[in-house]
Parts: structure tokens; sequence; C-alpha cells
């Protein structure tokens, strides 16, 4: 039985358990420890028994606490080069990574303690950024935030997996009309920022219908879209692809969300 659970998701900070009885590992660590292991404790799951943390990119939304963790569990940490060297300097990380640090290369398998995953590089602002193909023991992810685009890389990666965890980051409306400054509307908007509820939708229209048994909606913004409005676009995506048994769920900003649990 693999398990999935999202211990928070947004600009706020992002962190997301994948594991078994045996093995398990956090992809991203923007959030404090204590909340890791309170959050994994309700779900009877001790922080301690993780076994290694996989990195997206060098924001701090995603790597916040990614040192103090680091520093307090000893847990391998695999990175791209590109990314660890930013981590070397980045004020979240400089000094505190110790030898935990594991190098990976895009669109390289790595293989830890019998799962395997691929990082691939995907259009974002930050020094290097990946989306991660993961193998859990025969259980299939792909997990895809903070994406400007949605390259041809992305579309074969989602395609293969079981199990999408998948940015629908803003609604255009709600963007172009909100609070932001035009200047960072251009930043989000401009092919390295974050992917829209729309181009999210595009995306599950081209890949649904293959091996896609689930789809969670991730990092979506405070500001600029809701739940309602990302869930409706995806799920009206899904429709018109004919792929209304596809498990469809937004993941929450500042909780935890529910634990999913996945046969073979
Ligand atoms: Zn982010
Ligand atoms: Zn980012």
């Amino acid at each position: 039985m693999t398990r999935f659970v999202s211990l928070s998701s947004g600009s706020n900070g992002n962190c997301y358990y994948i594991g078994n009885d045996d093995v398990s590992f956090l992809i991203d660590v923007g959030i404090g420890g204590r909340t890791i292991r309170k959050r994994l404790a309700q779900l009877g799951i001790d922080v301690s028994t993780v076994d290694f943390v996989l990195v997206s990119h060098d924001h701090v939304d995603h790597i916040r606490y990614l040192g103090s963790f680091t520093e307090h569990y000893h847990k391998p940490l695999f990175a791209t080069k590109e990314l660890h060297r930013a981590l070397d300097s980045h004020f979240c990380t400089r000094g505190r990574l110790y030898g935990c640090v594991k190098e990976i290369e895009a669109g390289v398998t790595t293989e830890c303690l019998g799962v395997k995953f691929t990082p691939f590089r995907v259009p974002h602002d930050a020094h290097d950024t990946v989306g991660y193909y993961i193998d859990f023991f025969g259980t299939t992810f792909t997990f895809i935030t903070d994406v400007g685009a949605v390259t041809d890389e992305v579309v074969d990666y989602c395609s293969k997996a079981a199990h999408l965890i998948v940015e629908s980051n803003y609604d255009r409306d709600m963007l172009l009309n909100g609070p932001y400054p035009p200047e960072l509307q251009r930043r989000i908007m401009n092919g390295h920022g974050h992917l829209s509820n729309g181009q999210t939708a595009e995306l599950l229209r081209k890949v649904a219908g293959k091996d896609v048994q689930s789809v969670f909606l991730c990092h979506l913004s405070e500001n600029n879209n809701t739940p309602e409005l990302a869930l409706q676009s995806a799920s009206a995506a899904l429709q018109e692809a004919g792929a209304t048994h596809i498990l469809l769920k937004a993941l929450p900003r500042r909780t935890c969300s529910e634990l999913f649990e996945f046969e073979l």
C-alpha cells in the first residue's frame, strides 16, 4: 500500500510525503520540522522514519526549513548539481547540509532503497527547477510544481504516471484583475513563472485517458485562485477527455490534505 499526503502546498510552504510501511521520502521542506513531525504523527507516521528528501528548486517556499531539517534528521538530500550549488549559498541552507548531499542528473533515473526517481527540467525562474517521475515499487507519480509552461517533456512524464501532482496556480482573470502589480503579473505569466488553471486543464486534456488514475492540484495561489475554480477547470478538461473515472483533488494550502492510499 502506497501512501501520499500533502503536508502543505502553496507559496506559504511546500512539503509532500510518499511512503509505505518500509520506505518513505519527502519532496521539498518549505514548512518547519515541528509542523512536519506533528502532521505526520496525526497520521500515525513517525518523521524519523522518513528515509530521504527530494528537492524541486531553490525558492524559499520549497526550502525554507531544509537546512534545519537536515541538521536535525541527517537524511540524504537529492538534487541536481546546479541546485546543490544554489543551496550552498542560499541563506536557508548555507553550511547546514553536511554530508547529506546526493547529486542527481536531469533525465537520469536514480534508485534509493528501491524507489526509482527521474528528475526532469521545467521552465521556472529559480537556479534550477525539476519535476520528478517516481516509481515507488510499481506505483507511479509525476510531480510538477512551479512550472512556467507545459513542455513536451512534461506531457511525456505526465502520460506515464498513475498519479499526478500538478500545479494549478492561478485563474487568469483573477490574476489580471487582482491586487498584483503589472510587473509581478507578467513574472507569473511569462513562461517561467507558474501554471494557470487553463494551462493545467490543457495538460490534463492531453494526458487523461492514458494511465492516469488521480490528479492532485497543487500550489494554488491564495490571491489569484480558489479551489473551486481550479477544480472546475480541471474537471471540465477531464470530462471533455472522457476521463471521468479519475480522482481529482485540490490540495489545501495551509493544512495537511487527507491521506491517500493506493494499491498497485
Ligand atoms: Zn513555489
Ligand atoms: Zn518557485
